[in-house]
């Protein structure tokens, strides 16, 4: 059975439901369609002591501020969870849980929806699939080798199951930091490795300059001025309370990355070896597009071309929430409001002409 609707959102974590919002404010038929059986994205996965990098009201949703957790200036990711989950709810969202889309396709003057309940037509889709079912891991020389435990970033949930364990975190973002804090206080036997030394922002800075920053690049850019630099010239780790204190302790100590891995621990240039049990990759994410690949629009590195949110070589086709190349941190709860906004109001356009 085939059904119709204007826009079919692929997604229903917080940038489909920020399409949502705004395809519903301006009267747009739509449908939500999410693989997940439960509302929240990817934020009902991470570790249990994850903390966002902004304050609650610096996290928010078009329309609804996100209250403040009680006790807590950042709050958790369960917080972020019933956040999404009441937010959908509040604007009566139609979202559709456990449907997974395999294929977009060009049908005539419609794109066809193919789902593993039936296939919708629309005359615009909204991809909002966010990276966190695409962890990526570095080609480094040994992996394979190593006969130690590897796991991902997504695959973490806390240092209870590495206590009395010798760990490896790779990676200087937020989440290398934080799950390298976050192990160092359970006592484990930690090293943590980063390609440069670890820039941590200022401990009075967090994600609100991170969003001013990178608005502050896209008007510049818009502008023909020149390249701010963006968000890369402040750091790369949010001081979080869990970090600061972890750093402020002693207990955070990077070493430059490892030259390859043996089959039972790591080795440095210098010939320096460390003996582990786990390697932690906390080495990032890429865009789960694989549903967008009958349309044959990925350029390099794997990112479809746009501009604004709108898909270069199908106009029907917009991206909202994977990275700045959608809108200045589009991939954040705060900075996807605008970006999903401008969707809208271009898919009003389509449709209405
Ligand atoms: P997701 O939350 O991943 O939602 C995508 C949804 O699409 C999921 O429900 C998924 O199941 C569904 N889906 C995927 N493929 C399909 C398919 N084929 N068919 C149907 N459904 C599908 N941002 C902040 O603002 N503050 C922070 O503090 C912060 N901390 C972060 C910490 C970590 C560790 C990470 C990884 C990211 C963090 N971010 C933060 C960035 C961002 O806010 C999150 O990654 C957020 O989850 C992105 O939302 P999204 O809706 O784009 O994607």
């Amino acid at each position: 059975m085939t059904r119709s609707t204007g826009v079919v959102v692929i997604g229903g974590g917080q940038s489909g439901l920020a399409a949502g919002y705004h395809l519903r404010r301006s009267g747009i038929e739509h449908v939500i369609l999410d693989a997940q059986t439960a509302p929240g994205g990817a934020w009902q996965h991470t570790w249990e002591s994850l903390r966002l990098f902004s304050p609650a009201a610096y996290s928010s949703l078009p329309g609804r501020f996100m209250p403040a957790q009680d006790g807590q200036v950042y709050p958790d990711a369960a917080h972020a969870v019933s956040y999404l989950a009441d937010y959908e709810k509040r604007y009566e969202l139609p979202v559709q849980r456990g449907v997974r889309v395999s294929a977009v396709r060009r049908d005539g003057g419609h794109l066809r929806v193919e789902t593993d309940s039936g296939d919708w037509r629309a005359r615009a889709v909204i991809s909002a699939t966010g990276t966190w079912t695409r962890p990526f891991l570095p080609a480094v020389p040994g992996r394979r080798d190593f006969r130690g435990r590897q796991l991902h970033t997504v695959q973490y949930v806390s240092p209870a199951e590495f206590v009395g364990r010798r760990v490896i975190v790779v990676g200087g973002g937020n989440s290398g930091a934080q799950i390298a804090a976050d192990l160092a206080h359970a006592g484990t036997d930690l090293t943590w490795v980063t390609q440069r030394p670890p820039r941590y922002l200022p401990d009075d800075i967090d994600g609100r300059a991170l969003f001013d920053a990178a608005t502050a690049r896209r008007k510049a850019l818009d502008a023909g001025s020149t390249d701010t630099g963006g968000v890369a010239h402040l750091g790369d780790i949010v001081a979080v309370p869990p970090v600061r204190a972890a750093r402020d302790a002693g207990l955070l100590h990077a070493k430059p990355m490892f030259t390859r891995l043996t089959p039972t621990g790591a080795e440095w240039a210098d010939g320096t070896t460390v003996e582990v049990d786990a390697v932690m990759w906390c080495t990032g994410f890429r865009p789960a597009l694989a549903h967008l690949a009958a349309l044959r629009l990925r350029g390099a590195r794997g990112h479809i071309a746009t501009v604004g949110t709108r898909a270069v070589d199908e106009p029907r086709l917009h991206l909202l929430g994977y990275g700045d190349w959608t809108g200045p941190a589009s991939a954040t709860l705060i900075g996807v409001g605008r970006p999903a906004r401008d969707a809208a109001r271009e898919i009003a356009g389509l449709l209405g002409s």
